[in-house]
């Protein structure tokens, strides 16, 4: 019988919380695998999943390789663990022209061979089978691998199939993720989810300076997103009012700050009023003059108590953008429609900004109103994979 085998990483490392973890791994698994015909079982310690149809078999690797948490699986025989039926699953394995070894496991000590004498056994026959194959234990092309356990099965595979590894979605809270049309906030946002994170999304777009093109863009990164982790909240809100205050009030250089410092007292309320723990955003330092040590402290300066989470923080651009592509962002994150933050954009943006005379622009504005009349414009979507 072909079966999926799950191995998980730092689930090990967290003790007690060992159980909830792992439970919400385990629902994560479910939840990803809906629609799909499948039995799961936990046994001796393994995660296996079975009576998958032959053809479903890809398509549940592929869903599982983008479940958090996981950190490996591989597809594998189950036999009883006989010595014949072994033996004869080990023999399928096409091992010509090839360096092979085999590894043998043992759980179940009422096996009656010795792991070592068993992998010894199976790699001769191996040798005879398979035209040009030799053993190399140090540094093998294939290592077959024949788990015995306790359950009296025997698990015969070849391959191990990387996952995503990271914690599984949910036993991080839940975070609020400044989503751009651009490249960065996607990836911040992926990296959040992979550390057990859960998403909602919020964008700021500046109808009519920006198209409404721009807005669909967004939603379809996060919809690209919901791939990993399910379904996002996306709050939408409108931001123009905002910036033209900001153009006919404020020295054109704090522009940039002033936006950003009223971005995160939006999010900030957005966060209380959704039982959000944190603000989630793709900055990386130095990138741009608003990603500066002092252009992010006098941006998080006006938050009361909700932190700012910046994975891409010490990323390159170039880091960035590959994992952009894995995830399959990159390709909408660079159509060409414009973000709220390239309307009224200042030639020289002040790269330093000092608080107090950041504080001094901002009293030409009526703050309050600005970020209520931004809730009040607020439009929230469920983006789901469908
Ligand atoms: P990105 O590629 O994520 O757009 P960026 O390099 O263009 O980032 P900025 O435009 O300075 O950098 O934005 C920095 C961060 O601020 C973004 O990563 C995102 O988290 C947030 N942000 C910027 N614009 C918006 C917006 N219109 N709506 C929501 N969040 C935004
Ligand atoms: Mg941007």
């Amino acid at each position: 019988m072909r079966v999926i085998l799950l191995r998980f990483g730092e689930l090990y490392l967290k003790g007690h919380n060992r159980n909830i973890f792992e439970n919400t791994l385990i629902d994560n698994i479910r939840t990803m695998l809906k629609g799909e015909d499948f039995k799961f079982e936990k046994t001796f310690g393994r995660y296996v999943i079975s009576n998958f149809s032959q053809d479903a078999e890809s398509r549940i690797v592929l869903k599982l390789q983008k479940v958090f948490g996981l950190y490996s699986l591989s597809i594998a025989t189950e036999v009883d663990a006989k010595e014949q039926d072994i033996l004869e699953e080990v023999l399928k394995i096409d091992c010509r022209n090839n360096t092979f070894k085999v590894f043998v496991k043992r759980a179940d000590k009422a096996f009656p061979i010795s792991s070592m004498d068993f992998a010894k056994k199976l790699g001769e026959e191996v040798l005879n089978k398979n035209e040009g194959s030799s053993v190399d234990l140090y540094n093998p092309n294939k290592t077959i691998y024949v788990d015995i356990r306790l359950n009296k099965k025997a698990y015969i595979f070849s391959d191990i199939i990387k996952c995503q590894g990271g914690l599984p979605l949910g036993s991080s809270g839940k975070g609020l993720l400044l989503l751009s049309g651009g490249i960065d906030s996607p990836v911040a946002g992926y990296l959040m989810a992979k550390r057990g994170m859960k998403l909602e999304a919020l964008h700021f777009y500046s109808y009519p300076y920006t198209s409404l093109l721009a807005k669909e863009k967004v939603i379809t990164l996060a919809r690209k997103l919901c791939e990993y982790v399910g379904e996002i909240k996306l709050h939408i809100v409108s931001f123009t009012t905002v910036q033209e205050e900001i153009h006919k009030h404020c020295r054109e250089e704090y522009m940039i700050t002033i936006m950003r410092r009223i971005m995160m007292r939006v999010a900030e309320k957005i966060c209380d009023k959704n039982d959000l723990g944190a603000i989630l955003t793709g900055e990386s330092l130095g990138q741009v003059a608003s990603q500066t040590m002092q252009s992010m402290t006098s941006t998080e300066n006006v938050l009361e108590k909700k932190p700012v989470f910046r994975p891409c923080i010490a990323m390159d651009k170039e880091d960035i953008m590959a994992v952009a592509k894995n995830i399959d962002t990159y390709e909408t994150s660079i159509l060409p429609y414009e973000d709220c933050c390239t309307v009224f954009l200042p030639k020289n943006p002040i790269i330093k900004p000092i608080l107090e005379k950041v504080e001094h622009e901002e009293s030409f504005l009526d703050i309050d109103k600005l970020v209520e009349g931004c809730l009040g414009s607020e439009e929230i979507m469920r983006i789901t994979l469908n």
